[in-house]
């Protein structure tokens, strides 16, 4: 086979055989299809798509380019193994409440995550910001951490589905990242080789999303169904809100504090719900029927004991400070009346450009820097009461941030159009 004989049967609007799929992506893991050959059929499948039995051997092609994750040592005898990804978005910490609640419930959740890239955050960058808690565990750190505490939430090797990996950087920078086959095959893949039993998809849809429609979301929710399904793991996507950004905290260790605030009992309201729905959707999943309701462990504070046992698991002090940004901007309400808008992909942006986020892989983040939201979309506020709080450790950074924010809200009569925040629930046919 050559690569060329690939590219041009994808360029012609051909479906590509299981051999033509299995031979180019271990070729290109080995390093014998060139990167210039691989953006090309990247582009190809962006420009004409992949059918559902295409993306399906995609998927498991890249699985088997790495190692699978081995849980058997686990297994509780009344519920698999429990796990979430979200599609991400601005203001998206549920990973934090989420993942020690759930095991205070009954379920394991080993939660492979990862770091943030442009305007949206990463769960591992937010963890970081807690004193002395390592993201980087071995096999058996992670099953120890597992036993302990219930939930662990780290980063995922290099061995697990490398093609993706490798997939991943080139579309990056090749334009070809907004395809939905190549977007479900490359979640899909590194989920499945987890060795993930169940999965719960967490589909944002709007201006702070990948997805910024409900119809773009929901074929990428069936699409990550469907292959998760076939692939033995009960899945199930809920589509959901990213139009303005999720709770009152965007940025690392901002996010922190607004997470511990939902284990403690409070937090706002948008962050429970969601919190609560997922944990719901995941015992479901995993087939917890007798375990704690989740709203029960949020209030008695068996989640919060999950929470402080897992960060301590891997290294972290639960009652450690979290660090603050130096310098701080408040940003007032101009007029009078309710708060219409708060664009999701505004916040997120100009919370990077304070620092929150990297503009590329190996740059550090400012665990400090963020967004303080004081109003949320349907608020009614008053002209001069502060909007938002912005945190950076340089006073330099606030003008760009400032310029990300301009025309990213407005005050209006009355509550504008918003999406509601579970918009959909996706199962398999
Ligand atoms: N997240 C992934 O892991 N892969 C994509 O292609 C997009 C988001």
């Amino acid at each position: 086979m050559d690569a060329i004989e690939v590219i041009r049967a994808k360029r012609d609007r051909g479906e590509l055989t299981t051999a033509q799929i299995d031979w180019v992506i271990d070729a290109y893991t080995r390093g014998d299809v060139a990167d210039e050959q691989m953006s090309a059929l990247a582009m190809a499948i962006l420009l004409n798509g992949m059918d559902r039995r295409e993306i399906a051997d995609w998927t498991q092609a890249m699985i088997r380019s790495g190692e699978r994750m081995e849980w058997s040592a686990l297994d509780r005898p009344t519920a698999d193994r429990a796990d979430k990804h979200s599609t991400g978005g601005v203001g998206d910490k549920i990973t934090l409440p989420l993942a020690p609640l759930v095991a205070a419930c009954g379920a394991y959740v080993p939660q492979l995550s990862g770091r943030g890239l442009g305007h949206t955050g990463g769960t591992l960058d937010k963890l970081e910001s807690i004193s002395g808690w390592r993201a980087s565990l071995s096999n058996a750190e992670m099953l120890d951490v597992l036993r302990s505490a219930g939930a662990v939430v780290c980063a995922a090797g290099s061995g697990l589905a490398p093609a993706d990996k490798k997939l991943y950087a080139l579309r990056d920078v090749t334009g070809t990242v907004e395809s939905i086959p190549l977007i479900a095959s490359s979640i899909m893949s590194k989920k499945i080789a987890e060795g993930t039993g169940s999965l719960v998809l967490d589909v944002k849809v709007g201006s702070g999303a990948f997805m910024k429609t409900v119809p773009a979301a929901r074929e990428l929710a069936e699409t990550m169904v469907a292959l998760g399904t076939d692939a033995g793991v009960r899945t199930v996507a809920l589509m959901t809100a990213m139009d303005r950004p999720l709770g009152r905290a965007v940025g690392n260790a901002l996010e922190v504090a607004e997470s511990v605030e939902v284990l403690a009992g409070g937090g706002p309201a948008d962050v429970v719900e969601l919190t609560v729905r997922l944990a719901r959707e995941m015992l479901e999943a995993a087939g917890v029927t007798a375990g704690k309701d989740p709203e029960k462990a949020l209030e008695d504070g068996s989640a919060m004991d999950a929470w402080r046992r897992m960060i301590s698991a891997q290294g972290g002090d639960p009652d450690a400070l979290l660090p603050r940004a130096a310098e701080t901007m408040t940003v007032e309400v101009p007029e009078s009346g309710v708060l219409t808008r708060l664009d999701a992909y505004a916040v997120g942006l100009a919370a990077w450009r304070l620092g929150a986020g990297r503009a590329r892989k190996e740059d550090p983040v400012s665990f400090g820097a963020g967004i303080e939201l004081h109003a949320k979309p349907g608020d009614l506020v008053r002209a001069g009461q502060p909007l938002m709080t912005l945190h950076a450790d340089e006073t330099s950074r606030f003008e760009r941030a400032l310029e990300a924010l301009d025309g990213g809200y407005a005050v209006g009569e009355a509550a504008g159009e918003r999406l509601p925040l579970v918009i959909d629930r996706i199962t398999a046919p």
